[in-house]
């Protein structure tokens, strides 16, 4: 018996891998305490396929807070148990060409211009179904643990971390409130907004969240449907033109996919029907996105043609 021969999907993944690794740019963000001690040098890569298959290539399987990757997660739970109109009366789906926390709220109406960035999430984390805010939270933890098809758990150190230096994101909940598109205690709101933020994924997590987008809402490791088709399909429509906030169109012009990234380095990529990409490292450019994550996806997508623009 010889040894068994890798997939060459493998093979070219380690190859991409280990050139990307070699991108030492970037800086691990600092403004959350917790988040600044981790290692520049760690860089998973993962990707799922529409059956369920899951290839991995260095980092896959450490931990980091999930952060702004979880917005979309929770965009989707929200559609869910409103609908589009329900949520569309609360937060708009507009980019706003501004970063994550930009302080900006539509004129009309007070609606957050998208649920990608800070201000659109803490609205969005409030429209989960629940009878209280421990409900809501809990709906969302289950809800995230779906997408990942295992159970997912917070980090308590970085969620301290986020509360003693959350006054910003506390100052849109005030905005929010005043603007009257976020209803009940400012405090508790931004508490799940905080929990929600501090869950703790894997690149490998990532990769099936992803694949479970890109499958129409069913996970296809676990075979569980967590959302619906119809939901999906409008929440890629937001990740695609606003997922990495003033970068957004860049992005989509290099990488083609709809994305998602966060502060502590991950990325969820989607190749809609076909696969989910989940990537860990915690350097960011200068606008908060992982700069292995941004090479390892736009170089993903040239290799296996993968542009969602790219003519078949
Ligand atoms: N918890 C972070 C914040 O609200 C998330 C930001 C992000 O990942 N871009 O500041």
């Amino acid at each position: 018996m010889g040894e068994q021969v890798p997939s060459p999907v493998q093979v070219r993944l380690d190859e991409l891998h280990a050139r990307v690794q070699l991108n030492c740019e970037g800086e691990v963000a600092t403004y959350i305490p917790a988040l600044g001690k981790a290692d520049p040098a760690l860089f998973g890569l993962a990707l799922a396929t529409h059956d369920g298959h899951v290839y991995e290539s260095g980092d896959t399987g450490v931990g980091f807070t999930i952060q702004s990757v979880s917005k979309p997660f929770v965009y989707a739970l929200a559609l869910y148990d409103r609908g589009l109109n329900g949520v569309l009366e609360r937060v708009g789906v507009e980019p706003t060409g501004e970063g994550f926390d930009a302080l900006r709220l539509e004129p009309e109406t007070g609606r957050p211009l998208n649920p990608m960035v800070n201000a659109g999430a803490i609205v969005t984390a409030s429209l989960v179904n629940g009878d209280d805010w421990g409900q809501r939270f809990q709906r969302i933890l289950d809800g995230l643990s779906a997408f990942a098809g295992r159970e997912l758990r917070v980090d308590h150190e970085v969620l301290a971390s986020e509360e003693r230096t959350g006054d910003h994101n506390r100052a849109l909940g005030y905005l929010l409130r005043n603007a009257g598109v976020l209803e009940g205690d400012v405090d508790k709101a931004l508490a799940v907004y905080f929990r929600q933020c501090s869950v703790v994924v894997t690149a490998r997590d990532l990769a099936v969240m992803g694949a479970t987008l890109a499958g129409g809402g069913v996970n296809p490791v676990t075979g569980q449907r967590v959302v619906g088709a119809d939901t999906t399909e409008h929440v890629l429509a937001v990740m695609a033109t606003c997922g990495t906030y003033d970068f957004a169109g860049e992005w989509l012009l290099r990488a083609g996919l709809p994305a998602k990234s966060g502060v502590a380095g991950g990325l969820v990529a989607v190749l809609p029907s076909q696969l989910g990409i989940g990537v860990f490292s915690p350097p960011l450019d200068r606008r908060g996105t992982s700069v292995r994550a941004i090479a390892a996806c736009q170089e993903l997508s040239a290799r296996f043609g993968l542009h969602l623009m790219r003519p078949v």
